[in-house]
């Protein structure tokens, strides 16, 4: 899966702070998507993943795909502390403005969408108004923010 602006990370190896928070030992945006100037294929670690530290050339020239990612949790001070993506196994990504949020569920665990976090992140959105994509290894699922009408057509700036 490639998504534009995806994955970077300015704090995720240097701890220092970017935007509201760090990544800690988060590092799940490096294993969902699918990543073409590294290359990664989708739902696996990439090589220079160290897996709950960092990315192992944060200071060696990753991608610029990389250094533009923010996931909405790094940077939404009203998505609370406990939602980091690796603690809850999804992470949030867009949904500026009437623009679909995308939450992307890691695949080792499928039944994060129905747990008490995930319900959380995806009708707090709905409750804003955002329409949710929400994506899993095997199904994409939309759904309509409250108060909105369903779209007839979605223009999406990822493919899978
Ligand atoms: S999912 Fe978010 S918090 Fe986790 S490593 Fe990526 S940008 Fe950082
Ligand atoms: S290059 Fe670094 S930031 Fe980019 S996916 Fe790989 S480990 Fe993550």
């Amino acid at each position: 899966m490639q998504e534009r602006g995806q994955h970077s990370n300015r704090s995720r190896a240097s701890k220092d702070n970017f935007g509201v928070r760090s990544c800690g030992e988060c590092t799940l945006c490096c294993k969902i998507p699918r990543i073409e100037d590294i290359p990664k294929p989708s739902w696996s670690y990439c090589m220079h993943c160290k897996v709950g530290v960092g990315c192992g050339i944060y200071h060696k020239g990753r991608p610029e795909v990389c250094v533009d990612f923010t996931c909405n949790w790094l940077i939404d001070k009203n998505i609370p502390d406990n939602l980091r993506p690796d603690k809850i196994h999804m992470y949030a990504h867009g949904g500026k403005g009437d623009a679909v949020v995308k939450i992307m569920i890691d695949d080792d665990h499928p039944n994060a969408i129905n747990s008490d976090a995930g319900a959380c992140l995806i009708e707090g959105y709905r409750s804003m108004g955002n329409h949710v994509i929400v994506v899993t290894k095997d199904i994409i699922r939309f759904l309509c923010g409250h108060g909105r009408e369903k779209p007839a057509k979605l223009d999406l700036d990822w493919t899978l």
